[in-house]
C-alpha cells in the first residue's frame, strides 16, 4: 500500500501551510493555515479544498500561528469530523487566535458588504464564524510531547517540542506500510536555540523523510543573546531624550518575549522603572494562557512563574483594556514603553500610537518582528520620510530601530544543523519559504550529498 504526501499549501510561499499524508485507506492532514493574499484571493483560496474534508481520519496541528491553524474552521464547515491532535497549550492558544481571526473577518465582511450593497454588487459570505471556531476547538484532543499514540489505522503520532512558540510541535508520523514502518518528520515551523522562555527544538531520531520549513533558508539572524542588551540600549537612549518607545508586536509570543526581557532588565536595574503598557486585548488573553501553561516553558521561566516571580506581573506593567484608556496614553507625556498590535502596523491600536508619536524625534519605533512588503511596518523599516496613517500623511521623525534577534524561526545555519543532526534521511522536502530562500537551503543541503526537493503546490510524492 503506497504512502504518499500531497503538498497542499504553504508551498513556495510562507502562508497557508497544509499537507496530506495518506495511504489507500487512511488520510491524515497536517495543519490548515490561512492563506494571506488580496481579499478576493483570500476568500477564494481559503474556501476551496482539493480533497474531501469529511474523509479525513485524523488532523495534526503543529502550532497556534494562523498560517498553520487559521483555516481549520473552514474544514469544519466543509464537513471535517475527525479528531484534531495538538498540545494542550496549542489548543488554548489556537482558540484565542481563531476567535480573533473570525472577529477580523466579521468586521471586514461588514465593511465590504456595506460598499457592495451600495454598488449593487453581490454580498460576500464569511469564511467562518465564531460557532465554527468553537466546533473546531471542541475537536482538539490534547497530546503530551514525546508520547507515541495511535491516531488512525496504520498511523502513530509523536509530538516533539519545536521551540518555535509556546506549545509548538515537530510532528512525527510512524506509518505502517506492509512489513515496514515509514517515519515522517514535519518541522514547520522550527524554532531556534535559546529563545526567551522556550526550550530548544528537539531533534527527531530515525526519520526516513523530513518536511522542513525554509522561511530563512538563505539568511542568518543576529544571535538571540543580543536581544536583551539591544533592548536595554534602545530603552535607555529614548528615555534620555524624554521619548516614548513604541513596539508594534504580534500578540502571540513576541509580545510576551519583550515583556519577559523588560522584566529581567527592570529586575537588574539596567533600565529605569518607566511604565510599560501592553495595548492589545488579545495579548492580555494570550499572556494569561502563557501563565497557565508555564509547564511548556524552559525550566528558568517555568520556575519563576510557579514560584511567585511572574515576569508578566511586574509593578510598572499594565494591560490596557478599553479604547479610552488606550487613547488616554497620548495625554501622558512621560517616557514609557507601549507594546501594541498589529505586528505589521496594518490595523489595531498601534496605529493610534504611531500617528501620535511618529513625528517626534525624541520617540523610537522599535521593530521586533517580520514586516511583509507593502505594509506600513515595512515603510517604517525602510525609513520612508512620509508615511500614511488613517489616510493622513505623517513625517517619520522618530528613531527607527530594527531588532531581528528575537526571530522565532531557525535561520540558514540552524536549519542545516537540524538536518545534519536528524540524519540519515532518505529525502528532505522544503516548504514554507519564498522560492529563493528555499533554493539557497536546498543548494547547501544538496552540496552535502543530501536528496532535497522543493515541491510544487498540489504535487504528490510517493514515499518509497
Ligand atoms: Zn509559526
Ligand atoms: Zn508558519
Amino acid at each position: 500500500m503506497a504512502v504518499k504526501i500531497r503538498f497542499l499549501g504553504g508551498v513556495k510561499t510562507v502562508t497557508g501551510s497544509s499537507h496530506l499524508v495518506h495511504n489507500d485507506r487512511t488520510q491524515v492532514l497536517l495543519d490548515a493555515g490561512l492563506y494571506q493574499g488580496r481579499r478576493d484571493e483570500f476568500y477564494a483560496v481559503n474556501s476551496t479544498f482539493s480533497f474531501a474534508p469529511r474523509q479525513l481520519d485524523a488532523f495534526v496541528l503543529s502550532h497556534a500561528h494562523v498560517d498553520h491553524c487559521g483555516n481549520i474552521p473552514s474544514l469544519i464547515r466543509k464537513g471535517m469530523r475527525c479528531k484534531i491532535y495538538a498540545t494542550h497549550a496549542t489548543r488554548d492558544l489556537t482558540r484565542l487566535m481563531l476567535e480573533d481571526a473570525a472577529k477580523i473577518q466579521e468586521e471586514d465582511i461588514k465593511y465590504v458588504n456595506k460598499i457592495n450593497k451600495r454598488l449593487g454588487l453581490p454580498l460576500r459570505n464569511l469564511l467562518y464564524n465564531q460557532k465554527d471556531v468553537s466546533n473546531a476547538i471542541r475537536r482538539i484532543h490534547p497530546v503530551p510531547y514525546d508520547k507515541s499514540i495511535m491516531i488512525a489505522k496504520d498511523f502513530h503520532l509523536v509530538l516533539l517540542d519545536a521551540g518555535h512558540i509556546l506549545g509548538s510541535s515537530i510532528i512525527v508520523l510512524e506509518i505502517k506500510d506492509n512489513d515496514r514502518v515509514i517515519k515522517v518528520g514535519y518541522a514547520v515551523d522550527l524554532g531556534r536555540n535559546n529563545l526567551p522562555m522556550l526550550n530548544n527544538p528537539e531533534i527527531p531520531k530515525g526519520l526516513d523523510y523530513l518536511i522542513l520549513e525554509s522561511t530563512y533558508g538563505g539568511r542568518q539572524h543576529t544571535p538571540v543573546e543580543d536581544a536583551k542588551g539591544h533592548l536595554k540600549e534602545v530603552v535607555n537612549r529614548t528615555i534620555a531624550r524624554g521619548g516614548k518607545i513604541i513596539i508594534p508586536a504580534f500578540s502571540l509570543e513576541r509580545t510576551q518575549e519583550v515583556i519577559y526581557l523588560l522584566d529581567e532588565l527592570l529586575k537588574e536595574k539596567a533600565i529605569p522603572a518607566i511604565p510599560v503598557y501592553v495595548d492589545s486585548p488579545l495579548s492580555a488573553q494570550i499572556t494569561e494562557a502563557f501563565i497557565f501553561h508555564a509547564d511548556y516553558m524552559n525550566s528558568k521561566a517555568a520556575h519563576a512563574i510557579q514560584h511567585g516571580q511572574n515576569p508578566f506581573e511586574f509593578i510598572n506593567l499594565r494591560f490596557v483594556a478599553s479604547q479610552d484608556e488606550s487613547k488616554g496614553l497620548n495625554m501622558d507625556k512621560r517616557p514609557m514603553v507601549i507594546i501594541a498590535g498589529s505586528g505589521m502596523c496594518e490595523s489595531g491600536r498601534v496605529l493610534h500610537h504611531l500617528k501620535n508619536n511618529i513625528e517626534d524625534s525624541r520617540n523610537t519605533v522599535l521593530v521586533v518582528g517580520y514586516m511583509a512588503k507593502d505594509t506600513l511596518g515595512k515603510k517604517i523599516v525602510d525609513k520612508s520620510k512620509i508615511v500614511r496613517i488613517f489616510g493622513v500623511e505623517h513625517e517619520l521623525n522618530a528613531e527607527v530601530v530594527v531588532m531581528n534577534s528575537l526571530s522565532a524561526h531557525a535561520d540558514k545555519n540552524d536549519l542545516a544543523n537540524f538536518v545534519f543532526e536528524s540524519l540519515p534521511l532518505k529525502r528532505i522536502f522544503l516548504v514554507h519559504g519564498d522560492p529563493e530562500q528555499s533554493q539557497i537551503l536546498a543548494d547547501t543541503l544538496s552540496a552535502s550529498g543530501l536528496n532535497v526537493h522543493i515541491p510544487d503546490i498540489e504535487e504528490e510524492v510517493e514515499l518509497i
